[in-house]
């Protein structure tokens, strides 16, 4: 059989990984500033996630979600403390897109309304919903078309309170900070004024914090670098640090009915095993601060390249837009230098390495970074 052929692939085969390092089948080492797409969040194949799954297999790998399961209490709890939103209910499913769908039809179950704002260069996902409301026309199908779906400018609060005042909007949803469209900070007024305006006109406010969240920005969630309380909070990407696992944060005023929501696999013991021991080690390493910490040290350092490119992001979320396409500068990193960069349209590279990235890996990248410029300077 022959596989469904949608993904342009590199020629490279991984075998193995440790940290921030990946290495192919013929033994040649690369680092890591990609994180398998803001996936790998305390490096790959920490042994403590690696002890954790295994251990966990041994145990019981998997019942459903109709009988107890204290893994998920657990996660529960150690999510609440280190991301500072105890007071949050925590829904289980399975991926980021998966956790959005579940959010919208949460706002729109306890509001009784359809309509969605979201923002232009925004991405959510490739279901149903979450497709429709994502700022991509090549992405959604016919099927997906709604008139539900309200994409408006970025950081534009004007339009929309517009939006809102007509009465039919169920909820606003926006990236904590926009990570496939090319790191996009929201402004910390815009986003003080949503929770404001969404509150006026009983909306449910979802931080989408699949991309930006876990630690990524510098701060546990990216809206945490303003004071304001999101409704709802999605993520997934670097909760599992690759294991497939996602979560909505539902503030406690939402309440639940039996059936309300559901899933099969979500929640289940080894994904709950997985996302525990990322927390625990998050924890243990302090790989939020070192996001901060090495996130400063790298945008410093690049500001100081004399070179022409704009840089955007927090922590370990970095965007570097050009004037010009930006593939052959990516491939050389790779195939000449051996470094996974991340990517955004045609002129901008995304930097998403494993919180645990070092200085010294830092300037690694760096010196092989001026290097590749200089070279297509030339
Ligand atoms: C990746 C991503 C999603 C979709 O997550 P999947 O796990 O691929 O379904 C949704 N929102 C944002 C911001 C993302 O970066």
């Amino acid at each position: 059989m022959e596989l469904f052929n949608v993904y342009p692939l590199f020629d490279i085969t991984p075998v193995k990984a440790e940290g921030c390092y990946v290495w192919d089948e013929n033994g040649k080492k690369y680092l890591d500033l990609y994180g398998g797409h803001a996936v790998i969040s305390i490096g790959h194949s920490h042994p403590t996630y690696v002890e954790k799954i295994s251990t966990q297999l041994q145990q019981i790998g998997f019942y459903s979600n109709s009988v107890q399961n204290p893994l998920q209490k657990e996660l529960a709890e150690k999510l609440g403390k280190q991301s500072g939103c105890e007071d949050y209910q925590l829904f289980l499913c399975n991926s980021g897109a998966e956790a959005n769908e579940n959010a919208l039809k949460l706002a729109s179950f306890i509001t009784g309304k359809k309509k969605i704002i979201s923002y232009k260069k925004g991405f959510h996902g490739r279901t149903s919903a979450a497709v429709a409301i994502t700022d991509n026309p090549k992405i959604i199908a016919p099927v997906n078309e709604t008139d539900n779906a309200l994409i408006l400018p970025f950081n534009d609060i004007d339009a929309t309170e517009e939006a809102l005042k007509k009465g039919d909007v169920a909820a606003v949803i926006v990236e904590g900070i926009q990570g496939i469209g090319g790191i996009y900070v929201p402004d910390t007024e815009f986003l003080t004024k949503l929770k404001q305006l969404t509150e006026k006109y009983v909306a449910v406010l979802i931080l989408d914090e699949i991309q930006s969240g876990y630690g990524r920005s510098g701060k546990f969630f990216a809206y945490q670098h303003t004071e304001i309380k999101p409704d709802i909070v999605t993520m997934a990407k670097g909760m599992g640090n690759g294991f497939p696992i996602g979560g909505v944060l539902i503030q406690p005023e939402i309440e639940p009915w039996f059936g309300m929501l559901g899933t099969t696999f979500g929640g289940n013991h080894l994904a709950c095993a997985a996302a525990i021991a990322v927390l625990d080690v998050m924890k243990d390493e302090n790989l939020v601060e070192n996001a901060e910490k090495v996130g400063n040290y790298l945008m410093d350092k690049l500001a100081a390249i004399d070179a022409a490119f704009e840089i955007r992001g927090e922590g370990l979320m970095i965007g570097l837009e050009f004037k010009q396409p930006i593939a052959e500068i990516r491939k050389k990193l790779l195939f000449d230098y051996g470094i996974f960069t991340g990517v955004s349209g045609q002129n901008i590279i995304r930097l998403l390495p494993p919180l645990s990235l070092t200085t010294e890996q830092a300037d690694t990248f760096l010196a092989a970074f001026a290097e590749v410029l200089g070279s297509f300077a030339e």
